[in-house]
Order: structure tokens, then C-alpha cells, then sequence
């Protein structure tokens, strides 16, 4: 649960606390909650379910590893990532608002750490910290307490330099609704994670590599520093097209934003391309090569029209062609661990640079003169 995630973007996963309700379809298959309401039966989900606080063990793990900072920067030439939180939202209001004030002391007591928090109530956020911070006022110890001058800093538009902010976003109708909402919470870094991506995206023009979203307002210069993209795995996993997660790609590299591709998830390709070694999708051009190809190709695995719509029977396929559905890309279910993580035989493991690893790598270099 707290440290050496299997998350390939993060260095430790830091949950205050464990339960949630579902507020996206991205979260119709949440593994958190198969894990700890379904099969642990350790947390119920949703809105009745009460949200169970981590061990005060757990929440000194930060402290440790930001005391680890210098060992680890030496071995790694980057600062430690901490993904806040898997099992949990750090914005769902069903916590105590003493419950998210104790998460931000953590953040300020770990300069050292890059805590990664990643939201699907990005519309929460800056009404949240407010509450933290009129909560905090009325506490007796408020003149002293160092939270206080940390926290208005960031509502006041300068946000601390080691919180990433990113906003998960399926779909387009998610992306329009909360990259704005994202924009308008100041943050020093923003990112989206689009995991599971249900549907293509366009977060950026591929001409002119413009973000398409604005917030209308004065946070907005710095816009997005990062995209995240991966399948779903997992009993139920709903196909990735591979056209959404390569559109992704362009856009990120019109625009000169980081572009991380984190796993196709269950369903890929089960061809191997003979003379490269690549794994390729197989296509239908035409309704017609559907027709003399479609027994050997698809041969339990799943068909799916331009948009990413399934096809399953025969009047799927001509309502395809009719509408210009094709071409109709073949995928199988490989699992996972076969799928990996190549897109069209490359990895895309790119991060946002910020200007504490500036910093920390100018600091670096000047102890080696
Ligand atoms: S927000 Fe995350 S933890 Fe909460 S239900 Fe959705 S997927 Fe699960």
C-alpha cells in the first residue's frame, strides 16, 4: 500500500485513507474496490460506505522517505515520486475536512517528495482547500501552526512547487467538463491520466498543437505539463482502440507535452508482424475483406469500427459500412502482462521537468565541482 508501487510512474503510493464512491464510467471497474469492499471485504464502496482511516504508521511512511531524499537522488539523479492516493480520492467529500487538513500538513512536511495527486473530483479541489484553510483559522494554535501561511500561499495562486495536480479523464465529454476545472486550481504542475481511455480524445490541436480547453481565467498560462495513457486490465476490461492512445501521441508531441504510455491493459494483438518482430493489429479495409477474412483473423478475439464501437454480428458490420465504420481493427485478449507497454514498437516514458529537479540536478552539479 505505501511503498515501492507496481505503478510504473510512481516511486511509493501513499493512501491517508481507504473507500470511495464511483463518479466516472472510469471507475465502473475500480480495482481498489474488488480488492478491499469485494474481495477483502475490508471497506464497503460507495456513498454509505465509511471511509477507513490508514495506520499512523502508514502516514509517517512519507516522512521517511523524504529523510531518504539524498540517498535516493544519488542513486536515481530525480526526485522520489509519491502517487497520492490509489485506494482513495484526497477531494471526496464523504471524509472529515481534519482528514484532508492532515493530508496537506504531510505535503508541506515533504519538500523533498513530488506527491503525484490524482483526482476524479478535480471540480472539488479549490473548494476544498478553502474549507482546509477557514477550518484552520478557527483553530486556537492558528497564528502558530505553519500549515496556515503554506495553504493560503497556494489558494492564493502560488502553489507549492512539489504538488503535481492531475485530473483522471476517460472520454471527451470528461475532458471538456474537467481540463477547465483543472486549469482553474492553481497548481505549479498539471496532469491528466486518461486510464482507462474510453473513447478518442483531443486535448490539443495536432496542427498547431494548441490546448483546445481554456479555463477563462489567470491560471491558465503553464496549462498541461503531462498526459498519461493506459488500458484497462482486469476482469471486464473494455478495449483501448490503439487509433485513440496513437492520437494521444501526436497530439502530445505537436503540443511538446510529456507523453506517458503506461500499458494497453487486457486486450492488444495476438499477430506478430514475421519480418519485423512487431506486434501489429490486423484491419478490415472493407466490409468485403471482412467477409473473406473474417474467420481466420478474428478467431475469438473482438472487432471494433473506427470509433472503437464493437461489432459483434453480421448486421454490425453492414451497418458499418453504410455509416463508415470501417476500417474494423481486430483485437484479442491477451491479458496484461503479454499486451505490455509498446506502442507501434516504441515506449513512451516521458515526464514533466520541473523546476525543482532544475534545481536539485543544479545543486548536483555544483557539489561535483
Ligand atoms: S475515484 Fe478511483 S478509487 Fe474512487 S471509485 Fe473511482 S476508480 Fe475507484
Amino acid at each position: 500500500m505505501s511503498e515501492n508501487s507496481n505503478i510504473e510512474w510512481t516511486d511509493h503510493t501513499f493512501n491517508p485513507w481507504i473507500g470511495c464512491t464511483k463518479v466516472s464510467p472510469g471507475c465502473d471497474n475500480c480495482y481498489a474496490e474488488q480488492m478491499m469492499d469485494k474481495r477483502m471485504h475490508k471497506v464497503e464502496w460507495g456513498p454509505r460506505g465509511e471511509r477507513v482511516r490508514t495506520s499512523a504508521a502508514n502516514w509517517r511512511e512519507p516522512i521517511r522517505w523524504n529523510a531518504r531524499h539524498a540517498q535516493f537522488f544519488a542513486e536515481h539523479g530525480r526526485r522520489q515520486r509519491v502517487f497520492c492516493a490509489s485506494l482513495a480520492d484526497v477531494f471526496d467529500t464523504a471524509v472529515p475536512i481534519e482528514w484532508l487538513i492532515d493530508v496537506l500538513d504531510v505535503w508541506r512536511q515533504t519538500p523533498h517528495l513530488d506527491k503525484l495527486v490524482l483526482t476524479k473530483r478535480i471540480g472539488n479541489a479549490t473548494k476544498r482547500l478553502g474549507e482546509a484553510f477557514n477550518t484552520l483559522m478557527l483553530r486556537d494554535d492558528c497564528a502558530e501552526n505553519p500549515l496556515v501561511p503554506w495553504l493560503a500561499t497556494w489558494i492564493a495562486g502560488n502553489a507549492p512547487a512539489d504538488v503535481w495536480l492531475g485530473a483522471t479523464v476517460v472520454n471527451q465529454a470528461e475532458a471538456d467538463r474537467d481540463i477547465p476545472k483543472l486549469l482553474r486550481t492553481p497548481a505549479k504542475t498539471r496532469f491528466l491520466s486518461m486510464e482507462p481511455l474510453l473513447g478518442h480524445v483531443d486535448v490539443f490541436s495536432s496542427a498547431t498543437g494548441e490546448l483546445l480547453h481554456t479555463s477563462g481565467n489567470e491560471y491558465e498560462p503553464g496549462a498541461l505539463d503531462w498526459i498519461i495513457v493506459g488500458g484497462e486490465s482486469g476482469a471486464g476490461a473494455r478495449p483501448m482502440h490503439p487509433a485513440w492512445a496513437r492520437s494521444l501521441r501526436d497530439q502530445c508531441a505537436a503540443a511538446g507535452v510529456p507523453y506517458l504510455f503506461k500499458q494497453w491493459g487486457h486486450w492488444h494483438t495476438a499477430v506478430v508482424d514475421g519480418s519485423t518482430g512487431r506486434a501489429t493489429f490486423r484491419e478490415f479495409a472493407s466490409f468485403e475483406q471482412w467477409v473473406s477474412k473474417a474467420q481466420t483473423w478474428v478467431a475469438g478475439g473482438i472487432c471494433l469500427d473506427r470509433h472503437g464501437v464493437p461489432l459483434e454480428r453480421g448486421e454490425d458490420f453492414m451497418r458499418a459500412r453504410d455509416e463508415g465504420g470501417f476500417p474494423v481493427t481486430v483485437m484479442h485478449g491477451v491479458g496484461k502482462k503479454a499486451s505490455g507497454r509498446l506502442l507501434d514498437g516504441a515506449i513512451h516514458d516521458a515526464f514533466p521537468v520541473t523546476s525543482l529537479d532544475v534545481g536539485a540536478a543544479c545543486g548536483r552539479a555544483r557539489g561535483a565541482m
